[in-house]
């Protein structure tokens, strides 16, 4: 029997259980592609998973993790051969697939991305789906139309794995950006990824107005519930919102009234099932778009074994920047 290491989740009488443990090569998954992993990351999603606070996995037992990057070992699809270093975001892995948290996966070809010729496995996970995800809301800012010239965009979650790189990609494209955040001790890390004002989070957690005064042309909003409608309600006319997180809750008590009286757009962001067209889009820009100085800054390395205490600490939102999770 082969076997590898890797964080299993099972269900329990109460809730499930998550321990690194021996998984059986043999019980992996339907897919045309198998990848050795070498590297992973805590996202979010991982942290609900593995803590089991929200029913994200819905199959068991189940390999947590919605990300790696590595080597493909052997394939039957067309467009991957042995050897091929490829990253993957999402598609139901760590959720309804057997995941990324363990040395070995098996996926379809056409979940894969190729790895950007001058980025690491290490580097593509410390961006992971938490940056990829940055880059999608950048995009769709863009698509909108926003530039620089329209005035700051606001960044919220600021010192988490979103906003911590939508706040350097923004400051690349020449946006004044303002990030939103509880842990105002952190402005220096902040502002040396291009951060120009820190705003405490604590402006946009009250009730929201239907309409309050117009701050921002546009932001990248990793919060969602008060914190979202709140932004909505300051956003400036004619501007736009990415939406594509839920950590402050996801409920969204505001209303109507900057969609029709300025015209304000909110863009909902998936990057779990987004198609492959644009992924690929986001992966060839943020090998060039993405300081890698400043990706060292905001990321921090653990190993496997470590992933139970990551999962805690990013939901208690103690996490700053980007975790990868070192496979093999
Ligand atoms: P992190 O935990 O790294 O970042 C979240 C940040 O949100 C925290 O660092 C904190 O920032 C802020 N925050 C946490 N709790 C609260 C709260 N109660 N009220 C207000 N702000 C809070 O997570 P990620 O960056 O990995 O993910 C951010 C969100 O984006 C998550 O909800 C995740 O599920 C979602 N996501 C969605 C994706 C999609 O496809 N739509 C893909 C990837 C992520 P600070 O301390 O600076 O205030």
């Amino acid at each position: 029997m082969a076997t590898f290491k890797a964080i299993v989740i099972e269900k329990a009488e109460k809730g499930t259980t998550a321990a690194l443990a021996d998984f059986d090569e043999a019980n992996l998954m339907e897919g045309d592609v198998t990848v050795a992993v070498e590297y992973s990351t805590v996202n979010y999603k991982d942290g609900l998973a593995v803590t089991g606070k929200a029913p994200v996995v819905r199959r068991f037992p189940m390999i947590a993790g919605i990300d790696f990057a590595g080597t493909v070992e052997s394939s039957s699809h067309a467009d991957w051969k042995a050897g091929d270093k490829v990253i993957l975001n999402g598609w139901g892995c760590g959720e309804t697939h057997l995941g990324a948290y363990g040395a070995k996966a098996r996926v379809k070809g056409d979940w894969l991305v190729r790895l950007p010729a001058s980025m690491s496995t290490r580097e593509a996970m410390a961006i992971g789906t938490a940056g990829y995800t940055a880059m999608l809301a950048v995009m769709a800012l863009e698509r909108h139309g926003l530039t620089p010239a329209q005035g700051p965009v606001a960044v919220t979650g600021a010192a988490g794995g979103v906003g911590s790189v939508a706040i350097a990609l923004l400051a690349k494209r020449g946006f004044a950006v303002h990030a939103v955040t509880g842990r105002t001790g952190e402005a220096g890390y902040l502002k040396g990824l291009g951060a120009t004002e820190i705003v405490d989070r604590k402006d946009l957690a009250g009730p929201p107005k239907p309409l309050a005064k117009e701050r921002w042309a546009g932001a990248v909003d990793a919060v969602g519930s008060a914190t979202l409608a709140n932004l909505l309600s300051m956003t400036r006319y004619g501007g736009a919102v990415a939406a594509c997180g839920l950590a402050g809750g996801m409920d969204l008590p505001g209303s109507v009234a900057p969609f029709i009286l300025r015209g304000v757009c909110l863009y909902g962001i998936d990057s779990v099932m987004c198609p492959l067209e644009r992924r690929k889009e986001a992966w060839k820009r943020l090998e060039t778009e993405l300081d890698r100085p400043k990706l060292a800054e905001m990321t921090r390395e653990i190993a496997l074994s470590g992933v139970p205490e990551a999962a805690a600490s990013i939901l208690a939102g103690q996490v700053r920047g980007r975790i990868v999770v070192k496979i093999r």
